[in-house]
């Protein structure tokens, strides 16, 4: 065992594995359909889900959410990781930061609708000249009365051929947070918002990245979420609750890429011997369960340190370190059990092909490894080495 896990933990953790272990003989029809899962299977996946009550289990309790511990939430996210294909998002974990800001008007209209599962959200933040650097947004917000005039072209918009709303970052063009940020929420058929193109990224999910324009758009004031100049700033516990996620969910694509391999390399007969005595498989398959192990252990023990409630600029860099760290691990995974598979690991219908393609821009979304590496770097130095990687004294 990776790390001891309560009873009810570990009962959380089967409850996912099981609804994934049902998802999984679907991924190759899905991969040769554009990610699309067939109906009937979509729907059985969904009332088990329901049933598990693992809809929106990273929302407070007394909203109808599940409230679920940190590392609660990895264990399910990790084997929502174990399939290919996202057919796993269909656990569905909204915005938590939002209920913090939210106004009433817009608990009402977004944020309890969708820990209900009725609506889901997308974010239109980056931009063509805008990503790392997210200061660098070109998007504006004109206040106009009692509204806001938005304008601007968002990038790689995922999930917006499944949302119902969408948040917008812009700067701020008047007034005293002038040159300032300020974020917004609306629905996605508000005027003014249009489709530019739906460009094809390297996995095959059905989850779209749309570029998205919005012309003129209208929105009330109370379309703003917090106060002007506040920007993405209350959404930084998002950032680790989302690099944390990403470390979980890649721990179970390596966890399914080991097992896989492992599987092939027994059954494979190379010369009259089972490949996996060959010590060049060996070594790649031993790597492959070190940083799996390595990345476990991480990935765990961040999430019961939030839930411990230490330091939170503690939890940011751990929450960087293992995104980082656990990232990189399953590309150079993936890479491997490719290998392993020889010619059969370069074609979509095997799991480590499609994996390989798929794990590529964990290094890439919610902050690059380097941004990551910036980010940890900055914390080593004010903080030091005891703080971040000692016995936590
Ligand atoms: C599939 C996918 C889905 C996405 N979904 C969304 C979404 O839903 N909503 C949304 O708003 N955005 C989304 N993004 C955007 C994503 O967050 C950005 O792509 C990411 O933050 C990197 O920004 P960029 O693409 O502009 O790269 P750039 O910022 O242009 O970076 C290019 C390279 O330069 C490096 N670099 C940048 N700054 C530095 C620096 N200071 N020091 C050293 N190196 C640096 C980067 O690490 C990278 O290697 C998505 C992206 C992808 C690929």
């Amino acid at each position: 065992m990776s790390h001891p896990l309560s009873a009810e933990e570990i009962e959380i953790q089967a409850k996912a594995r099981a609804i994934v272990d049902e998802l999984i003989p679907y991924e190759v029809e899905a991969e040769m359909n554009g990610g699309r899962l067939p109906d009937d299977a979509r729907e059985r996946a969904e009332k088990l889900i329901r049933e598990a009550g693992f809809e929106a289990i990273n929302m407070p309790k007394d909203l109808g959410g599940g409230g679920f511990t940190s590392l609660q939430q990895v264990l399910v996210q990790e084997q929502v990781g174990r399939a290919t294909n996202a057919l796993a998002w269909l656990i569905h974990t909204p915005a938590s930061w939002l209920p913090h800001v939210a106004t009433d008007v817009q608990m009402e209209r977004w944020v309890l609708p969708t820990i209900r599962g009725e609506l889901r959200e997308c974010y239109a933040i980056t931009e063509e000249g805008a990503g790392s650097d997210v200061d660098s947004i070109q998007a504006t917000a004109r206040r106009e009365g009692e509204e806001y005039v938005l304008n601007g072209v968002k990038w790689h918009v995922t999930s917006f051929n499944h949302s119902e709303y969408v948040f917008f970052q812009a700067k701020l063009t008047e007034g005293p947070h002038a040159g300032e940020h300020a974020m917004f929420v609306m629905d996605v058929d508000t005027p003014g918002i249009r489709v530019v193109r739906v460009p094809e990224y390297s996995h095959t999910i059905d989850h779209h990245h749309a570029i998205l324009a919005f012309e003129d758009v209208r929105v009330p004031a109370t379309h703003r979420i917090g106060d002007e100049g506040d920007g993405m700033h209350f959404a930084y516990e998002w950032f680790r609750y989302e690099r944390l996620m990403i470390a979980a969910r890649c721990c179970g694509a390596m966890d399914r890429l080991v097992t896989e391999a492992t599987a092939f390399a027994k059954d494979r007969i190379v010369g009259g011997e089972p490949l996996v005595e060959r010590q060049a498989i060996q070594f790649m398959l031993a790597d492959s369960l070190s940083e799996l192990w390595a990345s476990r252990l991480m990935t765990y023990r961040t999430a019961r340190e939030i839930d411990e409630g230490v330091d939170v600029k503690i939890q940011h860099a751990h929450c960087s370190i293992a995104k980082l760290f656990v990232s990189e691990a399953a590309g150079r995974v993936a890479d491997r059990c490719v290998q392993i598979f020889g010619g059969r690991g370069y074609m979509r219908e095997n799991v480590a092909e499609r994996f390989f393609r798929e794990l590529r821009v964990e290094r890439i979304w919610e902050g690059t490894s380097e941004i990551q590496r910036i980010i940890i770097a900055d914390q080593l130095a004010k903080r030091g080495v005891e703080a971040l990687a000692g016995n936590g004294e």
